[in-house]
């Protein structure tokens, strides 16, 4: 257990070191730009997520899905094959 000062009132809150804490005086958001900058770090990581061809969406046909399901699985292949040439590159001798 801790204590925090609240960045929007300035007065000291109990705190127990969690992000998504508020205070106990005007019930704010103790982590203040801490929390901000974690927010902003966690939708880019989930947007970046998005972003990959096979991710599967709640929206997507059973088709689509089926389809993202075989096209990520060729590719996780896909990618041992090129690590193993990879190493097999490596382990050649001179
Ligand atoms: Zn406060």
């Amino acid at each position: 257990m801790g204590e925090k000062k609240c960045p929007t009132c300035g007065k000291w809150s109990s705190w127990t070191n969690n992000i998504h804490e508020s205070c106990d005086h005007c019930g704010a958001s103790l982590g203040g730009k801490d929390l901000e900058y974690h927010l902003i770090r966690e939708k880019e990581a989930k947007a970046n997520h998005e972003k990959w061809i096979f991710f599967i969406k709640e929206t997507d046909s059973p088709f689509v899905k089926n389809s993202k399901i075989v096209g990520n699985f060729f590719y996780t292949i896909y990618m041992a094959i090129i690590t193993f040439i990879v190493w097999l590159i490596a382990m050649m001798p001179g």
